[in-house]
């Protein structure tokens, strides 16, 4: 789960981080209350949307005056911003965030992340900020430092002296990053944070270590037992098919391709979308309905792939363990007569209840075509859909 960035800021305020005053605004008036409240004499009007690259999109703007803090939040608050990260189509602006302009001396770069291969809290730290790390990546590896927490210790001392030699920060400044890096720490795992990134992290003019941007994702998993945490969810910002997905409990991520897959089992889903690549076209989802799906969740995950105007076609891939075929059955037909059938549907099920499963679908005289393996079903939909095109 994602927030945004003056929600991220207010919650590193809360571990003592330094983060820029400011106050978040939902419309021009609140903006401009904002920015008196503040006082200037610099302002920054922000863009509040769930993706980086706004300063290049011109969804952040220095301002010097009240007048422009107005001209700006109106020119940016319903706009829709195309960033390198929003995709071609953007996202309009919903919500600003005012905050103290700060008068930058340096730009670095500082996150944090779960690093899966040590099983620990990893920093990513750079003296190029400001810009695309992947870039950095790309170009100068040797810019950039990384290194993990042993969970058992926290953050260390060295900790501390890696980031600022790698900053190449001494004195004060030296022990500004040694005291940031712990309550990030802190806060990335109290928060159960899956993702800390502050590009830039800066070093003011009258040398103040201060984090200029904040972006912050939190486990899914554990989202449980931060309730705190749930309450900044906005559900604007997400897409559509993927919070009704989630009101049924359903595993859905919509991807760009053309090919709607309904399998049960992520190892299946990851297999089936594989294949479907194999055969030369791309799965526009992954969707696992779960080992103990109703009829109603089926008929639900099934409403939510045709509602989707890339599906050009439909693999339904089933092993039924747990999961009864006859129920996956039922539930396709249900949601079949309910919302129509415009694409091609194969229809592959194996396991537990399979003979029934078929009959239902047989019975139903839908227009389906049923497959006799993953193999064939795959075959099957990419060749359907060709014909289709
Ligand atoms: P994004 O990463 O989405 O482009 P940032 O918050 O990083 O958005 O802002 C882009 C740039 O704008 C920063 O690299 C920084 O140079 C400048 N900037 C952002 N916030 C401030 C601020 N409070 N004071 C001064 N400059 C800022
Ligand atoms: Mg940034």
């Amino acid at each position: 789960m994602n927030i945004h960035e003056y929600q991220a800021k207010a919650l590193l305020r809360e571990f003592g981080v330094p983060v820029p005053r400011g106050i978040p605004a939902f419309t021009v008036d609140e903006a401009i209350k904002a920015a008196n409240e503040l006082g200037g004499p610099v302002w920054v009007v922000k863009a509040q949307i769930h993706a980086g690259g706004r300063g290049k999109a011109g969804g952040v703007k220095v301002v010097k005056s009240a007048d422009d803090v107005k001209k700006e939040s109106s020119r940016i608050l319903g706009s829709t911003l195309v960033t390198h990260q929003t995709g071609p189509h953007g996202k309009k602006v919903n919500r600003l965030y005012i905050e103290d302009g700060s008068a930058i001396d340096r730009e670095f770069y500082l996150s944090a992340l779960i690093d899966r291969e040590t099983s620990r809290v990893a920093f990513v730290v750079s003296t190029e900020g400001g810009m695309d790390i992947e870039e950095v990546a790309k170009t100068h590896p040797e810019k950039i430092v990384t290194f993990s927490v042993d969970p058992a210790t926290g953050v260390m001392p060295h900790h501390g002296r890696r980031v600022a030699q790698a900053l190449k920060l001494s004195g004060d400044l030296a022990k500004q990053a040694d005291s940031l890096l712990s309550k990030l720490y802190a806060a990335f795992t109290a928060k159960d944070m899956s993702l800390l990134e502050v590009n830039p992290l800066v070093v003011t003019k009258d040398n103040q270590l201060i984090c200029l941007d904040a972006k912050v994702s939190f486990d899914g998993n554990a989202l449980y037992r931060h309730a705190d945490v749930v309450a900044l969810r906005d559900l604007t910002e997400e897409d559509e098919k993927e919070i009704e997905a989630s009101k049924f409990d359903l595993n859905y991520i919509a991807l760009d391709g053309s090919i709607g897959c309904m399998v049960n089992g992520a190892g299946l889903a990851m297999a089936t979308m594989d294949i479907i690549k194999l055969y030369g076209m791309a799965p526009a989802n992954f969707l696992d309905v779960g080992g103990s799906a109703t009829k109603e969740r089926v008929s639900a995950a099934f409403k939510i792939i045709t509602s989707d105007p890339n599906v050009k076609g439909i693999l339904v891939n089933i092993f039924g363990g747990i999961m009864r075929c006859d129920v996956i059955a039922e539930g396709v037909v249900a949601a079949v007569k309910e919302v129509g059938l415009k694409v091609p549907l194969v229809v592959r099920l194996e396991g537990t209840n399979v003979d029934l499963g078929k009959k239902i679908i047989a019975e139903s005289k839908l227009n389906v075509t049923s497959a006799n393996d993953l193999d064939d079903a795959a075959q099957k939909i990419v060749k359907a859909v060709k014909e289709t095109a």
